[in-house]
Parts: C-alpha cells; sequence; structure tokens
C-alpha cells in the first residue's frame, strides 16, 4: 500500500472558498488524498517528505498540447497559423515514423513532467499515435489523448498521407480507443480529435459527438484561432467556427476548444450554455501572431477556461510557467493593473484547467479523495524570495527548474528535481537523430 505523507510546506489547495495558502500536512494512501492540512494520527506510519521551504499544490492541467510536435520544434518559425500548418507543421507530420512519434512524445513528456503537468490534453496527428499512447502509458502521466482526424480538404492544401475517409478515421479512432481508453490504470484516456473545422466534416463532428456521449468520452479540437480561418469557415459552412460546430454536434458538455481568440459575442453565450472548456494558450497565440485571448470575458460567462503550451513549435518550450505569466499579464495590456491576478490565474492552472477538460471530480484540487496527482515547488530561490504570496511566487517568479517533486496517482514522476525514468541526454541525442531521418523523408532537409 502507497502512503505518503507531505509535511512542512505552504499548502495550496486550490479548493473553492477555502484558505488560500496555510501550513498543513498531505497524507497519500493507494494514490489518493486521505488528508489535507490535519492528518489522523495513522498517518505518521507512513513515508515522510519533507516539503519545508516548499508549495504543494495539484498538478498542473495541460490542457492543450500536441506531444507529436515536440521535435518539430524551430522548424516553423515565422509563419501565421495556415501556412504554418500548410508548409511545414502538415508536410512534417507526415513523414513520421514509429522512431520520431516515440522521440518527439518522450521529448515532451519530459518537457511538461519537468514543468510540474500532472495531466494532458494531447492531440496526435492522422497516423501512428498507438506509439504515442503507450509512450503516455509508460510516463506515468495521466492523459487524454486521440489521432487527430482529418476528413476534409477544402483547398487541396493537406499532404495525401495525413487525408482519410471518414469511415477510416472513425475505424482508426475506435480501435485505438478500444486499446488505450481506460488504459494504464485508468491513467489514459482516449479523446476524439477532428483537427479544426477546415479540416473535418459535419458528418464527423456529428458522429465524434454522438460517440463521445456513448462512451463518455471527451471531444478536443481547435476553433476561432485566427481571422483568416473564421473567414474560411464562414465562407464554407455559412458560419464562423463556434457557430459552426455548435450546429455540427457541440451541446454535449463533452467538449474542450483550444484558442478561441476570435469569437462572435453570440459565440462566448453558445460556450457558456453548451459547457464547453477552453484552452487558452498564451505563448502559441502570439507566437503564430494569431491574437489574444478575451478569457476575461470568458470567465464573466462561467466558462471553464484552462492552460495549454500548445505544440512545441509554437512557444517554443513546454514551460507551463511561462503560460500562466502571459495568462496572467496580457489581460493588463490595455491598462487594467488587476487583469487576472496571480490566484485566479494559478485556478486556471489547476480546478478550472480540470473542469474544461471534464476531470474536476477526480483532480484539480488538493481534496479529501481526490487522485493524488500533487506538484511541490521548492520557493527558497532568489526569484521567488520572498514568497509572503505563494501564487504570486509561482505565477510571476517561479521557473521549472524549482519543480520538487512531481506525483499522479502518488506515485513520482520527477523525485528531488529529477524526471523519473528518462535520461534528458539521451532523449536529446535520439531526437536530433530521428528528426534529420525525418526531414530528409520529407523532403525539407536543409
Ligand atoms: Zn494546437
Amino acid at each position: 500500500m502507497n502512503s505518503i505523507l507531505i509535511s512542512g510546506g505552504t499548502l495550496l489547495p486550490m479548493t473553492e472558498g477555502a484558505p488560500r495558502q496555510r501550513p498543513g500536512d498531505v497524507w497519500i494512501r493507494d494514490g489518493r488524498i486521505a488528508a489535507v492540512g490535519e492528518v489522523p494520527e495513522e498517518a505518521r506510519e507512513a513515508t515522510r517528505l519533507d516539503a519545508t521551504g516548499c508549495a504543494v499544490l495539484p498538478g498542473f492541467v495541460q490542457t492543450h498540447l500536441h506531444l507529436v510536435q515536440t521535435l518539430f520544434r524551430g522548424e516553423a518559425e515565422g509563419l501565421s497559423l495556415l501556412p504554418w500548418l500548410r508548409t511545414r507543421i502538415w508536410p512534417l507530420e507526415a513523414a513520421h515514423d514509429e522512431e520520431s512519434l516515440r522521440a518527439s512524445a518522450r521529448l515532451g513528456l519530459f518537457g511538461c513532467i519537468e514543468s510540474g503537468a500532472t495531466t494532458l490534453f494531447d492531440m496526435g496527428t492522422t497516423h501512428g499515435h498507438g506509439v504515442v499512447l503507450e509512450e503516455i502509458a509508460a510516463s506515468g502521466i495521466r492523459a487524454w489523448s486521440g489521432k487527430a482526424l482529418m476528413d476534409l480538404d477544402l483547398d487541396g492544401s493537406t499532404p495525401t498521407r495525413l487525408r482519410e475517409t471518414t469511415e477510416r478515421a472513425l475505424s482508426e479512432a475506435a480501435e485505438l480507443a478500444r486499446q488505450f481508453d481506460g488504459a494504464a490504470s485508468g491513467r489514459v484516456r482516449y479523446a476524439y480529435a477532428p483537427r479544426f473545422a477546415l479540416s473535418a466534416t459535419p458528418d464527423l463532428h456529428q458522429e465524434v459527438a454522438r460517440l463521445a456521449q456513448r462512451h463518455d468520452r471527451r471531444v478536443h479540437t481547435h476553433a476561432s484561432e485566427t481571422p483568416s480561418e473564421v473567414d474560411a469557415c464562414r465562407r464554407h459552412f455559412g458560419n464562423p467556427c463556434v457557430a459552426h460546430l455548435s450546429r455540427v454536434g457541440l451541446g454535449t458538455g463533452r467538449w474542450t476548444l483550444a484558442h478561441c481568440v476570435h469569437l462572435e459575442p453570440n459565440e462566448v453565450e453558445v460556450l457558456a450554455a453548451t459547457r464547453t472548456g477552453v484552452a487558452h494558450c498564451p505563448s502559441s497565440n502570439l507566437k503564430l501572431g494569431s491574437g489574444i485571448a478575451d478569457v476575461v470575458r470568458m470567465r464573466l460567462h462561467r466558462i471553464s477556461v484552462g492552460l495549454g503550451s500548445d505544440g512545441a513549435p509554437c512557444n517554443n518550450r513546454l514551460d507551463f510557467f511561462r503560460e500562466m505569466s502571459l495568462a496572467s499579464l496580457l489581460p493588463r495590456r490595455l491598462g487594467d493593473a488587476v487583469g487576472l491576478d496571480a490566484w485566479t490565474t494559478l485556478t486556471l492552472a489547476t480546478r478550472e484547467g480540470a473542469a474544461a477538460i471534464g476531470m474536476d471530480q477526480e483532480i484539480g484540487t488538493l481534496e479529501i479523495g481526490k487522485r493524488a496527482d500533487v506538484v511541490i515547488i521548492d520557493l527558497c530561490t532568489p526569484n521567488t524570495t520572498p514568497h509572503r504570496e505563494v501564487a504570486t511566487a509561482i505565477v510571476h517568479g517561479a521557473s521549472p527548474s524549482q519543480v520538487r517533486d512531481v506525483l499522479v496517482d502518488g506515485l513520482f514522476l520527477k523525485r528531488n528535481f529529477q524526471v523519473l525514468g528518462y535520461d534528458a541526454r539521451e532523449l536529446c541525442a535520439r531526437g536530433e537523430l530521428a528528426l534529420e531521418s525525418l526531414l530528409s523523408r520529407a523532403a525539407l532537409a536543409g
């Protein structure tokens, strides 16, 4: 029986209405949180983990990510979304083989764990996604993940290898779901991932909405990231992206949309009415020149908003601390010095992020009965000292190197500043080799 007592740290349980920070212990038993704050006498028998000088909080929920793109870091610079996809990312994805998928997923998983993420909401490419699901299962992290579904090619820009019929897309998704949904003691879940409105037919959207409802799964897609995407959606389907999705499946409370930067006022209402979660990806939106999502407005409509890094070629690091800092600062660009305060931002990174992907019953706070997904952050560094307001220190001062321990289901993924199960040098060497052969397959080398 696994039993750990985390003691001596400053607790940020992130529970609604509870004190924001306080001294206290966390007792983990059999992968779940058994006590928070005051612990019973029997907890004194547990393995002790001293967290003096550290913050103890729920693990970060990374609500939008493409592990398959980690290997493309730095390979698609200076482009806005549609040319970024068509001239670089799609040809690179089309050239993936098993070795490059594995190298990409492992590099990405390392970066996420390093940075304190305990749950990922991941979108794959159209083929070979079983490799990524295997790597997720082996890593120890919690994740929803699914192959990208692409049964529509409106302008002939999709590489042949990424195109698929509706039947093929759905049958491959069904097979992957059969193999991996619920794998690794339930840590791995299968999410349907139509790429975006311009790459998936209304029929496919309708079918995944039905399947998600039937099998208690999630749907993960992109929406309203750039004005040109919204214009193309309007041209082909007669509506902007979210309005279009609302006609072809949105409405079950099982969808999470990445970005939502360019929304019509009535589309915000649609998101709220359909209990759709939003993944806010500030560094990606800035790097591709997409714009800035109005998170403050969405939250006023009680939409659950989480934070995501998106793929490595659009940020270029899977650093959750940078996403938190940007999310907090960006609303202040118009002269509002509050923006998203540090505490609210930390809420997005944990509790609200969990709600945005439909997992708030299981993760996102340190509460009795929830999964023991915990992150311990060392605050005794120059950039986070003093730290009387711990949320401010974490959001605006801390970096991944301060994440001391990461636990999922009470098991260590990072311990004493070391990510377990990976050799960083080997990951890098293998990644470089895999990219080299991928680039020659993609005929993009040099
Ligand atoms: Zn994305």
